[in-house]
């Protein structure tokens, strides 16, 4: 069993760090030889056009012409038969089977048995494996295992593919036309700019390429990089020679020494002289020395990869540093990356920050939250971003569907120009409806606030009318620092954002950390951090940090009154409970430590959990309101990490199931007349305030950029046309059904532009 495992992680393994998709293929190939003791191996891989056709991409044991040259449908011959099916098949009879179409000259009507298995990645069938020889059928064991290891390369092996379309030539121009990559709407928007890979994790395999013109530079950046990793090296062995074992240091010298060897070096100064940065020359060398060893058969050797691997992250991190100090950012920067943070977003100068593609995290993730609240556009959770290929390159963003045009051609960019024309005349209309008030044809009034807590500018969003901020995000201020804010900074931060609104409310939430919203200096480790110590939980655990920030909100309202607050992740009256008897504490030492009486300010509770929806009339009984987080209720109620990008397709808060514990929310609060508002994402997007003013939830929360276009919603419809669109909505099964409804309803009207390119 554990021979299987193990040959199934060598192959892993090693075709994870191929260069490229052949020479993945062919080392699969190999090894399938040799692990299944097969004659021969084909591997067929489908063609990316949706065209259902095979094309035979690698084969060993047989006449190496066909290569490149066999190609089937599906359901035609037995590999085609095995793509249709999406079924393996074994055989002892293979070249006898009625589908089997022989490839001539090819040399397997000598190898009858026969075992094939289809690649299926992400329901679609990537490909097919084969093995064959002559002698003893194929066991069920070995079945297993090729079915195994089929799935396991799936994901590799689409990865693989996309790169692999992707081969940087010459002097860095490309051999592509417009790439499309896809993957889920994380902020609405359109963007045209110069893509930009941040390598904040300093990680080999995520380097891009990047053409240069100064050699020479690259080359005295490697060379100085390689003398401080070595110095760095004696030192630290030098230091350590007392607590650690003589092996442990000698490993250190080891890799001071291999920093002399002539091919590292060599290869490497070979590779910057053709024109690519040091960076990604040094992660060529590196692979291609690990894979030497990886190959071998002693696993003492095979282990030495890790070490070769390790020495070049130390490298790495130096050449980085030194290269972080002059990042010239392109007026028009799409920042792309594997996982892009919000650090990496304050990385970028405002001014030049155009759009974000990430290849992991969805729509509800906080970056794509923090894109929206920047007003750029973000494409998030798109598989096989070609990350390393794309630095430099020209991205068309395409926020509304989430797909973003790689080195774009003439036709794309002429297409995208139009867009951005016709959004550019969408804006100058909506901004006519700044200052108007927010009421329905029939004359209803719903407050719009805004979402806040990055920006430190209001005006805009006062300029298009807001009456306050519905939810300040208390955790941003915390998470840009390295320590927890003491309550003075905490003081001012919360002063001059009452300050700002004057009269209107500003909607303050206490600190959400944990889940995906990290501090650096309050690290958590948990196998489930969404289901696990988040939001209120934390701040009760720790009353210190929650009564600092408490007191600090206390303080700014004296003198001001337009305070309120909201806890985060409540689940149920007890945590309500628990809060405001801290709070009261704050209160009391606020009053005597400022010797005047302060009053308390409203208090309200975020509706965000399942529990909270099943015990609104309980918990409205001990809050003055309550504000629905539609992301993560959508979460959680649907068993959908707002986070990964697998089930992103799964992430919709227009599910019915959303829909049905929105309005049994707005009922419950009903009961005691207490205020209910939303301040997720829903609230922004067009098609969620149709539905949530449909439900009767009149007071709505969002990203500035959202206001004018929620205004332009809600003055073209009556309450009466959007609770019966609700009715209608909440009897479906299907969140894609309700989108297309409520979709068709605004293009009736003419509004198809808010929700998608072009008008
Ligand atoms: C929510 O969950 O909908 C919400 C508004 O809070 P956050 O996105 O900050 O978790
Ligand atoms: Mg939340």
């Amino acid at each position: 069993m554990s021979s299987m495992l193990n040959r199934l992680q060598r192959i892993v393994q090693a075709v994870r760090h191929a260069p490229d998709i052949q020479h993945a293929l062919d080392l699969i190939a190999d090894r399938l030889i040799i692990d299944l003791t097969a004659d021969a191996c084909t591997i067929f891989l489908a063609s990316t056009d949706d065209t259902e056709e095979l094309v035979l991409k690698s084969s060993r044991g047989l006449n190496p012409d066909i290569n490149g040259k066999v190609t089937r449908r599906f359901g035609q011959g037995v590999v085609g038969l095995i793509a249709a099916r999406a079924e393996s098949i074994n055989l002892t009879e293979g070249t006898k089977h009625k589908c089997f179409i022989l490839v001539p000259n090819s040399g397997e009507d000598s190898f009858p048995i026969y075992l094939g298995v289809p690649i299926i990645s992400h329901r679609k069938v990537l490909g097919v494996i084969a093995v064959q020889r002559a002698g003893e059928a194929f066991q069920e064991d070995d079945e297993a295992f090729l079915n195994t290891l089929a799935a396991q390369l799936a994901t590799s092996i689409e990865h693989a593919e996309s790169q692999g379309r992707f081969k940087l030539v010459g002097s860095g121009t490309v051999e592509s036309a417009t790439h499309v990559v896809k993957g889920v709407a994380g902020a609405p928007g359109m963007a045209i700019g110069e893509a930009m890979v941040l390598n904040r994790g300093a990680n080999l395999a995520s380097v891009p390429n990047k053409w240069v013109t100064d050699s020479d530079s690259e080359i005295r950046n490697f060379k100085h990089a390689i003398r401080n990793v070595q110095e760095d090296l004696t030192t630290l062995a030098e230091r350590m020679r007392d607590s650690l074992p003589e092996e442990e240091c000698a490993l250190f010298i080891a890799y001071a020494q291999m920093l002399n060897s002539g091919s590292l070096i060599d290869d490497t100064l070979r590779d910057i002289e053709k024109g690519n940065w040091a960076a990604a020359c040094w992660r060529d060398t590196i692979e291609a020395h690990a894979r030497i060893f990886e190959q071998m058969e002693d696993p003492y050797l095979a282990e030495r990869a890790n070490d070769i691997r390790d020495l070049g992250h130390r490298v790495l991190r130096k050449l980085l540093l030194e290269q972080s100090l002059m990042i010239d950012f392109p007026k028009q920067t799409i920042l792309v990356g594997e996982e892009i943070s919000a650090i990496d977003l304050a990385d970028v100068p405002s001014d030049c920050l155009c759009a974000i593609v990430s290849a992991h995290g969805s729509g509800s993730s906080h970056v794509a939250i923090l894109a929206h609240a920047l007003g750029i556009p973000a494409v998030m959770g798109v598989p096989n971003l070609p990350v390393k290929q794309m630095d430099g390159l020209k991205v068309v963003v395409d926020g509304y569907s989430g797909t973003a045009y790689i080195d774009p051609n003439q036709e794309v960019l002429a297409e995208y120009c139009g867009y951005l024309e016709e959004e550019a005349e969408i804006e100058l209309d909506l901004l006519s409806l700044q200052g108007k008030p927010a009421v329905t044809s029939d004359n209803h009034a719903v407050v719009l606030r805004v979402n806040s807590g990055l920006m430190a500018d209001h005006t805009p969003s006062l300029r298009s009318g807001v009456e306050g901020v519905g939810l300040y995000r208390t955790e941003i201020p915390f998470q840009i620092r390295d320590r927890f804010p003491s309550e003075d900074e905490q003081y001012y931060i919360y002063k001059n954002v009452l300050d700002a609104f004057g009269e209107l409310p500003v909607v303050l939430r206490t600190l959400d950390v944990g889940g995906d919203k990290p501090l650096s200096y309050f690290p958590i480790k948990e196998a489930n951090p969404f289901l696990g110590w988040r939001g209120v939980r934390i701040t009760l655990d720790h009353p210190e940090i929650f009564i600092t920030q408490v007191r600090a909100m206390l303080r700014a309202n004296i003198g001001r009154g337009n305070l309120q607050i909201l806890l985060p992740m409540i689940s149920g009256r007890k945590e309500l409970e628990e809060s405001l008897t801290i709070m009261r504490r704050a209160k009391d030492e606020i009053e005597e430590d400022f010797d005047q009486v302060i009053s308390m300010p409203p208090i309200g509770a975020m509706i965000e959990v399942p529990s909270a929806v099943y015990q609104i009339e309980d918990i409205c009984s001990v809050v003055d309101f309550v504000s629905v987080g539609t992301n993560d209720l959508t979460q959680y109620l649907l068993a959908v990490d707002r986070n990964n990008e697998n089930v992103a397709d799964l992430f919709s808060s227009l599910h019915p199931a959303v829909l049905k514990a929105l309005k049994q929310i707005a009922v419950g609060a009903g009961y005691s007349n207490t205020p209910v508002s939303v301040c997720g994402e829903l609230a922004g997007d067009p098609l969620g305030v149709m539905a949530l003013l449909g439900i009767g939830i009149d007071s709505l929360s969002m990203s500035t950029g959202s206001i004018l276009k929620a205004k332009k919603v809600i003055k073209s419809f009556t309450m009466t046309e959007m609770k019966s669109m609700f009715d209608v909505a909440v009897k479906m099964s299907d969140s894609s059904d309700v989108r297309r409804m409520y979709s068709e309803r605004l293009d009736e009207r003419g509004l198809g532009g808010l929700i998608r390119a072009g008008k």
